[in-house]
C-alpha cells in the first residue's frame, strides 16, 4: 500500500521534478546576451539627444532613452578629443597615455613624418588598390578592447565585426582579434578591409559593392525629410560660414546628387546616405556572420561617421545637421527592428555614445554675441618658424603641429647652439600673445603648470611620452583651429567632451543617472555585464546603476 502511495506521488510529481531539474540545469549556464551592438555616433554631443527629441520617432533614439538607462553626465577623461582616441577609449576603457592611440595622427620625431593612427605597412588592402585607404590594422593600439576580451573569454567562439565609414571607427573598437572590420574607400565608393582580418573580402560585400551603393542612394538626392520651414531648431539655410561641397554652388538644401556619378564617392560620407550605407553593411554583416544566432555572445561594433562630416562642414546649428539626425533616428529604428526580428527583442544589449562633441561654428556664435574665433595652426607654425629663423637662425624649428601640440626639431636647436628651453620660452611667449590662445606651455611642465585639476588631468591622460609633442596649446572657449567656414572639436571644453551614454536591452535597468561618468566606463561595465575580464588598460568604473 505504502509502495502504491509512493508510486502515485512519483507519477503525480514526476513532471514537476523534471521541469524544475531542467530549470536548474538551465540556470547553471551563465546568462549572457546573444549579441551586443555598440553604437558610436561620430560628433554626437550629449545635447543632441534632446535637441531634436520632439521629432524623433518612437522606435529610434526615443526607444533607447525611454526603455533604457541614460547616464546624463558622461564626459571624455582626456584631451585631445578626436575620433581615433574616442573610439579607442570607449572600447578599451583606457586613455591615450596608456592605449597609445594619441590622436588621429601624431608626429614621429625619429622618422620625421606624420603617422596615421591605424596605418600598418605589414598588411595588405582588401577590395581596393588604394594602399593609403587599405593598409590598416589596430597594431598601434597597445591594449585590448572589450571585443578582444570577449574573444579571449569564449575561446574565440564569439564573432566580432566592426563597421564604420572611417577605418579608425571600425578597427580600434573591434580590436586585435576581430573576425572583420569593414570601412569605406571614398576613392572607389567600395567597402574594404585588410589582410589583418582575412585573406579575401567576403562575397556578400563584393556583391554589395558591385551594386554601386553610392549611385543607388544618391538617386534620392538630398531633400529635407520634412518641409524645410519646419526646421525650427536650426539657423536659416544659406550662411556664409557654412562650408560648400567641392564644386557645389550653394549651401542650401536640396542638394542634387544623382548627376554626380563617380564624383559622388568623395561626397558620400558628408550626407545622411553615409549612415544609410553603414546601416546596410551592418545588417548584412549580422546576417552573413550569423551573429546573435547561438548561445555564444557576439559583438557588432558599429559607428556612424556622417554626423561628423556634416557637422564639420555645416555646423551643429544647420538644417543639414538637424536633417541628418532625424534621418539617423530612422536608421536606428530600422536597425533595432532588424535585431528584434533576427536575434529577438530582449536578447541583445545596445549602448550608444559618441567619440567626442563639437564646437558651434565661430561665425554663428559671433553673430549671436558669444565670444569665439579661429586660430589657424598651419598659419601659426609658418609665422613662428619665420620669427625663429630671424631671431635664432634655425630653419623649420617647429616640425609639425598635431593635436594642439607643437613638435620641435631638437637636433637643429642643439646644432645651432641653443637650449631647447630657450626656444620653447620664445614660442610660448609668442603664442600666449596671440588672440584666442588661453595658454600654452612646455609639456615637460605638465605636472606643475597652473591649470585647474580637471583640465590638467585630461591633458595628463592625453599625454603619451613617446608620441606627444613638446608644447601644448589651449585655445579659449569656442575658439577652433580652422578657417572661415565650418567647425571642429579637440579641446577639453564641455561642448567637445560631454557625450551620450545610453544603455538598452538585455541586463539593463530602465532609468536616468546624474552621477558623473566617464567615457572610460563603457568597457568595464560591459565586462561586468558579460562576466568577462576587463580590458588590459582600462581605468574606468562599472556604471552599476545601469545594470539589473
Ligand atoms: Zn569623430
Ligand atoms: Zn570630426
Amino acid at each position: 500500500m505504502l509502495r502504491l502511495i509512493y508510486g502515485l506521488l512519483f507519477i503525480l510529481f514526476f513532471p514537476f521534478i523534471t521541469t524544475s531539474q531542467k530549470k536548474a540545469e538551465k540556470q547553471e549556464n551563465l546568462p549572457r546576451p546573444k549579441l551586443v551592438i555598440g553604437i558610436v555616433v561620430d560628433q554626437m554631443r550629449w545635447d543632441f539627444l534632446y535637441r531634436y527629441y520632439d521629432r524623433y520617432s518612437k522606435g529610434g533614439f526615443k526607444r533607447l532613452l525611454n526603455e533604457g538607462f541614460n547616464a546624463e553626465q558622461t564626459y571624455i577623461p582626456y584631451a585631445p578629443t578626436v575620433t581615433a582616441a574616442g573610439h579607442t577609449c570607449v572600447y578599451t576603457g583606457s586613455v591615450p597615455a596608456i592605449h597609445g592611440v594619441a590622436g588621429n595622427n601624431w608626429y614621429n620625431l625619429k622618422d620625421r613624418r606624420v603617422v596615421y593612427c591605424s596605418e600598418d605597412t605589414l598588411v595588405k588592402p582588401l577590395g581596393t588598390d588604394h594602399k593609403s585607404n587599405g593598409n590598416m590594422s589596430p597594431s598601434n593600439m597597445k591594449v585590448t578592447s572589450i571585443c578582444d576580451e570577449l574573444k579571449l573569454a569564449t575561446n574565440f567562439r564569439s564573432k566580432v565585426v566592426g563597421v564604420c565609414i572611417k577605418d579608425r571607427g571600425a578597427i580600434f573598437p573591434a580590436g586585435h582579434t576581430a573576425d572583420a572590420a569593414f570601412w569605406f574607400d571614398s576613392s572607389t565608393g567600395r567597402w574594404i578591409s585588410s589582410t589583418h582580418y582575412m585573406e579575401t573580402l567576403p562575397g556578400w560585400l563584393v556583391k554589395y559593392n558591385d551594386d554601386k551603393p553610392v549611385e543607388r542612394l544618391f538617386q534620392q538626392n538630398w531633400t529635407t525629410l520634412y518641409p524645410k520651414e519646419t526646421y525650427t531648431q536650426s539657423t536659416s539655410d544659406e550662411k556664409i560660414y557654412e562650408g560648400k561641397y567641392k564644386g557645389y554652388y550653394s549651401t542650401s538644401l536640396p542638394y542634387i546628387l544623382d548627376t554626380l556619378g563617380k564624383k559622388g564617392n568623395s561626397l558620400m560620407a558628408a550626407t545622411p546616405w553615409g549612415n544609410t550605407m553603414t546601416a546596410e553593411v551592418a545588417k548584412l554583416a549580422l546576417e552573413n556572420y550569423a551573429m546573435g544566432k547561438d548561445e555564444v555572445t557576439d559583438f557588432l561594433a558599429l559607428s556612424f561617421s556622417s554626423p561628423d562630416y556634416v557637422g564639420h562642414q555645416f555646423g551643429p546649428n544647420s538644417i543639414e545637421a538637424e536633417d541628418t539626425y532625424l534621418r539617423l533616428d530612422k536608421e536606428l529604428e530600422s536597425l533595432l527592428l532588424y535585431a528584434d526580428k533576427t536575434v529577438g527583442a530582449g536578447n541583445y544589449t545596445v549602448f550608444l555614445t559618441a567619440d567626442h562633441g563639437v564646437a558651434h561654428v565661430p561665425g554663428f556664435l559671433i553673430e549671436n554675441q558669444i565670444p569665439s574665433g579661429q586660430w589657424n595652426s598651419t598659419r601659426a607654425v609658418i609665422d613662428l618658424n619665420e620669427k625663429i629663423l630671424t631671431q635664432f637662425g634655425i630653419k623649420d624649428a617647429i616640425l609639425s603641429e598635431q593635436n594642439y601640440q607643437l613638435y620641435l626639431d631638437t637636433d637643429a636647436i642643439t646644432e645651432a647652439g641653443f637650449d631647447q628651453s630657450t626656444i620653447e620660452k620664445f614660442i610660448i611667449h609668442e603664442l600666449n600673445d596671440a588672440d584666442g590662445i588661453h595658454t600654452s606651455f612646455s609639456l615637460k611642465d605638465l605636472g606643475i603648470v597652473a591649470l585647474p585639476a580637471h583640465v590638467k588631468e585630461m591633458l595628463v591622460n592625453g599625454y603619451n611620452p613617446t608620441l606627444s609633442g613638446h608644447i601644448q596649446v589651449i585655445l579659449e572657449s569656442a575658439w577652433i583651429d580652422g578657417w572661415l567656414t565650418g567647425t571642429t572639436h579637440g579641446m577639453w571644453y564641455n561642448y567637445d567632451s560631454h557625450i551620450p551614454m545610453v544603455w538598452y536591452g538585455w541586463g539593463i535597468k530602465q532609468g536616468t543617472g546624474y552621477k558623473k561618468r566617464s567615457m572610460a566606463d563603457f568597457a568595464p561595465t560591459l565586462a561586468a555585464l558579460l562576466k568577462i575580464q576587463v580590458p588590459s588598460g582600462s581605468i574606468g568604473q562599472v556604471v552599476e546603476e545601469a545594470l539589473k
